[in-house]
């Protein structure tokens, strides 16, 4: 195997930094019309994995990517494959049966890969993409498939499903990319993932992306890839001491009013705001004034003088807040700048020590606060991995700290007003007002701060619920342990390390009506939830797998959607009844009992329960799902 990887090291917080230029994306051989879609996405330069791994793609090698999510990979096996396929258009030789085929491990990142591919396929004329994975009817993945799709992302398991119909003609597979290797693989998928490597075309191209490289991948990587080339960026990174770091738990939509309220509780001179497209840049800077500072948007659109001078504003103090790309706030050099905030998470961790290194200038000491959504939970790890450092995690300022700002605030202007201005004549005004209309002096005053706030409350209301703090504290692991991945991993085929089932901290065992004479195995049970509840694969501790039931470890608290979605969860055409295990004896130690009823044995002794067992992904139908389009 061929190994490139870019050693970049990132310069300490100096003055005369500036970030690496890497290549842009009309040099990496791509089509006019990706370029087109890229640009209207308003992506501004490739990520590094991008950078490295599209000019090999569209070059027809094979490659093995360690990349996790929110690295940009999607792009980056997505652009080359639609760059192949626009050419095969217009030579007239895309037809309608399947060109690219991307495996990966959960439904929820097959719809999301789906997604992404349409959007960036959005220029190219004649590409379809269909999703296909377990626990969906298959009526609507038929009719998809029989209409024609020329990208099919699929699970493992339904996708073998579909070949074995006979409804998945792999015979024209030209680009094959493996999402998430080591993901499938430790949800028992390596069996599927085998034989669908095996039953496509030789001369397909092969792309796989992976985290870690653990042997399995490498042997995948040395049967079934042509001489592939590895691709990684490894990024040694160095931040200064005198810059605290912390992350938020945010979902996307909440980003804007979790800015404002760190905003305007945190004492700050000024800030900078890093998105990651040029439309993010406008939206978030014209929030940010409807709400009452002063920002302005920077980005690669904008030109050269232009940005100088608003960079001069910021620098002035005409300006307190700038929001900014990557590109746009290279080599950035503003003392006072105290407070740095990663709106977007950046697509790697060079960037992230970049961005930072904006604040914390000339000796002083800066603010850097990250935030990270339920997806990007990796991100944050790599991010402490790479600096060094653990980023603290920091909880939202609640109403009633926001409030208590406010009023500190108000009171300080009247302090600094009363002893900087010369109020001779306003103070005669407000005494003939007071003796003429015989009101007190503080109703007048009341008067007078209404008008200075035109209305508008200067206070927020602290009765009910506050929405933003339960959004962000809801759907984020409370033990960060589990998402370090402290947790036993499970063996390649599905099972997890033996041991006692008695669930870790923050977990609890929960019972499941389907057990090992019904052919159950632990990937059936990882995919069931995995895929249906909205749980993440690492979210489901041991598995201890009974004749008659099974026992789960899952997180102590489940929301209720969860335990609506785990209420209407099927494993071999079954509901799956689940309850909290009561810790009654039933026969057995709490140990896995499942070494014979690995993934393949879908026959227990007892036959296969009413309706069959469907080897699905997990081995569960759902009837009442919709794909979501
Ligand atoms: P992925 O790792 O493919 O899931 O991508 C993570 C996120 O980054 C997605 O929201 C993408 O839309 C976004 N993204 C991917 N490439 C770029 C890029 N070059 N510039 C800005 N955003 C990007």
């Amino acid at each position: 195997m061929t190994e490139t990887a870019v050693d970049t090291t990132t310069a300490e917080n100096t003055a005369a930094e500036t970030a690496p230029e890497g290549p842009r994306f009309a040099e990496l051989g791509l089509d006019d019309r990706v370029l087109a879609a890229i640009e209207a996405m308003g992506y501004e330069t490739p990520s590094p994995i991008q950078a490295q791994t599209i000019p090999l793609l569209t070059s027809g090698r094979d490659v093995v990517g360690l990349a996790q999510t929110g690295t940009g990979k999607t792009a980056a096996f997505a652009l080359p494959a639609l760059t192949h396929m626009a050419q095969a258009y217009d030579d007239g030789d895309l037809g309608s049966v399947p060109n690219t085929l991307v495996l990966a491990p959960t439904r929820e990142l097959a719809i999301q890969v789906a997604e992404a591919f349409t959007t960036y396929a959005a220029k190219v004329p004649g590409i379809s993409v269909l999703p296909i994975y377990g626990g969906a009817p298959y009526g609507p993945q038929l009719q998809g498939l029989r209409r024609g799709a020329n990208v099919v992302v699929g699970t493992p398991g339904r996708v073998i499903d579909h070949m074995s119909k006979g409804s998945l003609d792999l015979s024209e597979i030209k680009h094959l990319i493996l999402d998430e290797a080591d993901e499938m693989l430790r949800m028992g998928f390596a069996e599927e993932v085998d034989k669908i490597l095996a039953q496509t075309p030789d001369d397909k191209q092969v792309a796989l992306f992976s985290a870690t490289m653990p042997k399995a991948i490498r042997r995948i990587s040395a049967e079934y890839l042509n001489d592939p080339v590895e691709v990684s960026v490894k990024t040694k990174t160095t931040t200064s001491d005198n810059i605290r770091q912390r992350f938020v738990f945010i979902k996307h939509h909440a980003k804007p009013e979790a800015l404002v309220r760190i905003m305007e509780t945190e004492p700050h001179d000024a800030a900078i705001v890093f998105v990651r497209t040029r439309s993010a840049t406008e939206e978030v800077a014209s929030k940010l004034n409807a709400r009452g500072f002063r920002a302005s948007a920077i980005n690669g659109d904008i030109p050269q003088n232009l940005r100088e001078k608003t960079v001069e504003q910021l620098k002035d103090g005409r300006i307190d807040v700038l929001v900014a790309t990557d590109v746009a706030a290279r080599g950035l050099d503003v003392e006072r700048i105290s407070h740095v905030f990663n709106y977007d998470i950046p697509l790697d961790t060079e960037s992230y020590v970049h961005r930072i290194g904006r604040t914390g200038r000339a000796g002083r000491s800066g603010e850097a606060v990250l935030f990270v959504t339920p997806r990007e939970r990796r991100m944050l790890r790599s991010i402490e991995k790479a600096t060094r450092q653990t980023v603290e995690q920091m909880s939202l300022p609640t109403i009633s700290d926001v409030n208590a700002s406010r009023l500190e605030r108000f009171s300080e202007r009247i302090t600094e007003t009363l002893s900087s201005h010369d109020l001779e004549e306003y103070r005669g005004l407000v005494s003939s007002y007071v003796s003429e209309h015989n009101t007190p002096a503080e109703d007048v005053a009341a008067a007078l701060v209404a008008m200075v706030h035109d209305g508008r409350p200067l206070l927020l209301d602290e009765n009910g619920e506050d929405e933003l703090l339960r959004e962000s504290s809801r759907d984020f692991s409370e033990d960060r342990g589990r998402d370090r991945g402290d947790r036993p991993e499970r063996s390649p085929r599905g099972g997890r390390e033996r041991g006692p089932a008695t669930a870790g901290p923050g977990n609890a065992m929960y019972k499941i009506s389907v057990g090992r004479r019904d052919g159950v195995a632990p990937g059936h049970i990882v995919g069931a939830i995995a895929n249906e509840a909205g749980l993440s694969a690492r979210e489901i501790g041991s598995i201890d797998i009974r004749p008659t039931h099974s026992l789960v470890e899952l997180p102590e608290k489940l929301s209720s959607e969860q335990w609506a979605a785990l209420a209407k969860t099927r494993i071999g055409g079954e509901l799956i009844k689940i309850e909290r295990d009561s810790g009654a004896p039933s026969g057995g130690g709490f140990r896995r009992h499942d070494d014979e009823g690995a993934r393949g044995g879908f026959r227990g002794k007892g036959g296969p329960r009413k309706g069959g067992f469907s080897k699905g992904d997990g081995g569960f139908k759902k009837k009442d799902r919709k794909p979501r389009w």
